[in-house]
């Protein structure tokens, strides 16, 4: 039987990393871990199909990712279908295995080639046989009947929290290891499928854990939902340390790697490794989603490798998996996941190939990356801007008011800092210790609702080390469950109170306006304001919080309340103008503190006004108060990285510039340019050489003032400026 955590180790696993996240103390993850981990640069992934053994061409793969210079590999082991001869009772060899071994097969050719070699396992589905032996295996729908599989009816799902995973599967990742001597074993779709299960195990261990019954439904605010929230991480967490425990037995070097953490978190503490699994566009995706996935995870993985998983086709909802797209587009979709620190990992489904088109665009891009290697290998990022990774208010936070969502406040900010071409990592909320933190100049809080108490104290305690801070909406107004506060838990530093009702915001507003205001005493406006000049007033956001301040300094930017937007004759303000502000600025000498009460950044994704991208990029030079790390002049959209290596440090211009770039389909490649980049050298060091790497060619730097200028004559996708120490 497995063995399910009792309600008090549950209590005693949940208090822990509760504690530990409040009080930051989780290990700085930033040592690079000792064994093969930091090795592969280039990683590639073949997922076989259960036809493909007697069909497919081994040789065919292994030149291929000779060709790549690929020094890793994941490849179908077990789970689903097994590609070895396994001798676990019910481990279902494909039926095209006969006397065959192809999972053999490629470890010992990757082997030849000098790679790492993992393998993969998917334990989300099992076959009839194996569920009329094990009943208890199949995860339950609400109704307690099996789950059949929602793309295969001649599957059933599997429960992933239950004896098939704790038990049958550390079966199979012990057998694999043991034959083949593989340096890990990778779980796809290892966590829950299909829904949550309320199979006999998940009912009783989730009732011996917390107490409670299942939750029924998915309203966050139920205090059983935020228990299973928490005990499904907790159970997660279990297994992962199960299998890892298991698979290190039979091999030292050896790790469980899962596809998806529980928590990002639970990645800071367990990983010495971790892959991406963001393969392509999907839906309203902007050309920067996939260098976003990259800082989340260097977030809480720090100096410790993390691959991003990508795909060659179209994926949306209907899931072409043998489809091909454009070069552009996957090379825009890799070279932002490389700008971002992130290390290239291929995936392809199926051994035979029918659109053989990419092959030479994954070439080409392989080639590209092993070429520049030593420019790619980062210690550290040389970014002054953070902003604040928060899935707890992802998780418990359900908006400040109907139509509110907190990650749209993340994706607008996302979106202005990219468009601002400010250098900028993530920080995640249970990482806010000096060490992270004090490396950046400027925190910034985009509604970042779900706060703890210690979180908020650690944010006060940066601000008094010198650190600035800008906030939007209604960070800090709920608890870290989401519970709202009776004010905000950085009142003080805002400098306001939260002066509002049950609901915590004000709106949707139409036609409402911010009217910019010059300081009376001078007679100037704030810098704040700085490309504003033509007006008198701009729009205003959709959301706002009513706050009150005991400071009585004017506001550069106060309210002009909503007036009708029909009969065209009635559009015209009631009240010309207002004392509430709109934005609050305090100068603490060596920090700034900028607090929007408004959905600055939540409109701006949602209507992209120029306007309000001025005022963002206005109040984070503001309170960064120094030169930036970089400027980069010239048109286009393009995501700016900095970065450090062991003797160099290199700046990555990723151009973003296309007509559908918030969709993300790409017909051809734009380039932009000549742009001029200006740095500030570390230590004010002038580099012995200076390389565009993609263009080839060596560039002669302008040095003044410990800045350093050269000009980029054209940028297609990708360019990165490499400074020689
Ligand atoms: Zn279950």
């Amino acid at each position: 039987m497995p063995d399910p955590i009792t309600r008090r180790e549950f209590l005693q696993v949940t208090a822990a990393a509760g504690a530990l996240a409040s009080t930051g103390l989780i290990g700085t993850a930033d040592q690079a871990a000792d064994g093969w981990f930091d090795r592969p640069m280039r990683w590639v992934q073949l997922t076989l199909v259960e036809n493909d053994p007697g069909s497919f061409d081994p040789q065919f793969w292994l030149d291929y990712f000779r060709r790549l210079h690929a020094d890793a590999a994941t490849l179908s082991a077990g789970g689903i279908v097994a590609y070895y001869p396994t001798e676990i009772p019910l481990h279902h060899r494909s039926a095209w295995l006969k006397d065959s071994d192809p999972f053999g097969t490629l470890v010992h050719g990757c082997r030849a080639l000098d790679m790492n070699v993992v393998a993969r396992v998917d334990p989300h589905a099992v076959r009839t046989e194996v569920k009329d032996a094990h009943p208890d295996w199949i995860a339950a729908g609400p109704d307690g009947q099996p789950r059949r599989h929602w793309a295969n009816p001649e599957l059933w799902v599997t429960c992933a929290l239950g004896p098939y995973n704790f038990e049958f599967m550390d079966r199979v990742n012990r057998e694999i290891v043991a034959k083949y001597g593989v340096d890990g074993v990778f779980a796809n779709r290892w966590a829950p499928q299909g829904g949550d299960c309320y199979c006999a195990h998940c009912r009783e261990n989730f009732r011996r854990a917390t107490g409670r019954e299942l939750p029924r439904t998915g309203d966050r605010r139920d205090p059983a939902r935020r228990a299973f929230v928490e005990w499904r991480i907790a159970r997660l967490t279990e297994l992962w340390k199960h299998w890892d425990a298991n698979i290190r037995a039979v091999r030292a070097e050896a790790r469980f790697i899962p596809n998806g953490p529980p928590d990002m978190k639970t990645a800071a503490e367990l990983a010495d490794i971790q892959f991406a699994d963001f393969q392509a566009r999907r839906g309203l995706t902007p050309p920067w989603a996939n260098g976003r996935r990259a800082k989340e995870f260097r977030a809480v993985m720090g100096r410790k490798p993390v691959a991003g998983i990508f795909s060659v086709g179209l994926e949306e909802p209907y899931r072409w998996k043998d489809s091909v797209q454009s070069e552009p587009e996957i090379q825009l979709w890799v070279a932002d996941a490389t700008a971002n620190g992130m290390r290239p990992w291929v995936t392809k489904f199926s051994g035979v190939i029918y659109d053989r088109r990419w092959l030479p665009i994954v070439e080409r891009i392989y080639d590209w990356h092993y070429r520049h290697e030593r420019y790619l290998r980062n210690e550290r990022s040389l970014a002054r801007v953070a902003l604040l990774d928060s899935e707890q208010t992802e998780t418990f936070h359900a908006g400040a008011a109907d139509g509110d969502r907190a990650a749209d406040h993340v994706l607008g900010m996302y979106q202005a800092l990219v468009e601002s071409r400010v250098p900028f990592d993530l920080v995640h909320e249970a990482l806010l210790t000096p060490d992270r933190l004090d490396q950046y100049k400027v925190l910034v809080l985009a509604d970042a609702a779900a706060l703890s108490d210690a979180q908020c104290d650690a944010i006060r305690k940066y601000v008094r080390r010198g650190g600035s801070l800008v906030a939007t909406f209604a960070s800090s107004l709920f608890d870290e469950y989401g519970v709202r506060r009776a004010d905000f838990g950085l009142a003080d530093l805002f400098g306001v109170s939260y002066a509002g009702g049950d609901v915590a915001a004000i709106g949707p507003m139409h036609n409402s306006y911010l009217s910019l205001d010059a300081d009376p005493a001078t007679g100037r406006r704030h810098p704040i304001l700085a490309g504003l000049e033509g007006t008198p007033r701009i729009i205003n956001g959709v959301f706002r919080v009513d706050v009150r301040s005991a400071r009585t300094a004017p506001s550069p930017l106060t309210l002009i309340p909503q007036y009708p937007d029909l009969p065209m004759e009635d559009v015209y303000p009631r009240v010309a103008h207002t004392d509430v502000a709109a934005v609050f600025l305090r100068d603490l000498g060596p920090s700034r503190v900028v607090y929007f009460p408004w959905d600055i950044d939540r409109t701006f994704w949602e209507v992209l006004a120029a306007d309000h991208l001025q005022l963002l990029k206005n109040a984070v030079a503001w309170a960064a108060n120094e030169p930036p790390v970089v400027e980069v002049q010239g048109r286009g959209v393009l995501d700016v990285t900095v970065w450090r290596q062991r003797a160099s440090t290199t700046v990555h211009l990723v151009n973003l510039t296309n007509p559908m770039m918030m969709k993300g389909p790409l017909r051809e490649t734009m380039p932009v340019g000549p742009l001029t980049v200006r740095l500030q050298l570390p230590q004010g060091k002038t580099p012995s050489k200076a390389t565009l790497l993609t263009a080839g060619t060596v560039v002669e730097p302008r040095v003044e003032n410990g800045a350093l200028t050269v000009t980029v004559p054209s940028v297609g996708v990708h360019e990165v400026l490499a400074l020689d120490d």
